[in-house]
């Protein structure tokens, strides 16, 4: 079982968690790229025409949780990234990634997400 070891907080977050709902398919979403560790899929109130979430598909609250073990899975969310980006075409066009964290930072949803967005000048 997932949650074999987790202590009660993890396991409440995780049934809430619409990204891990997401991730395990029980929600759905227009998938553009999984393999075992990452899925991604488009945002649902997108912010450019191409708004790309890339996730960990275990649970991570935010950047402020990664630890030294995570940070190989980390560059494999910015590698990652960069691979999407040439599938929907604004590899050389280019691309912004962002990282909202915590409250302030304007994180709405608490499972670390990196947003791809391109395919329009970006401002600001
Ligand atoms: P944050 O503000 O936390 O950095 O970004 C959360 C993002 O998740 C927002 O851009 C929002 O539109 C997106 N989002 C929220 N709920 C859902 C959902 O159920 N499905 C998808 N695909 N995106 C979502
Ligand atoms: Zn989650």
């Amino acid at each position: 079982m997932k949650s074999e070891g987790l202590n009660t907080k993890d396991r409440k977050e995780d049934m809430d968690c619409i990204f891990c709902n997401i991730a395990e398919g029980k929600t759905n979403s227009r998938v553009v790229f999984q393999n075992e560790e990452i899925i991604a899929f488009d945002d649902i109130h997108p912010q450019a025409p191409i708004h790309i979430l890339i996730i960990p598909k275990k649970h991570i609250q935010s950047l402020n949780q990664i630890e030294d073990n995570d940070l190989p899975l980390l560059t494999r969310m910015l590698v990652t990234a960069k691979t999407i980006a040439k599938q929907v075409n604004i590899y050389d066009s280019g691309y912004r990634l962002v990282i909202n964290t915590g409250k302030e930072g304007g994180q709405v949803i608490q499972h670390l997400h990196l947003h791809l967005l391109g395919g329009k000048q970006l401002r600001g």
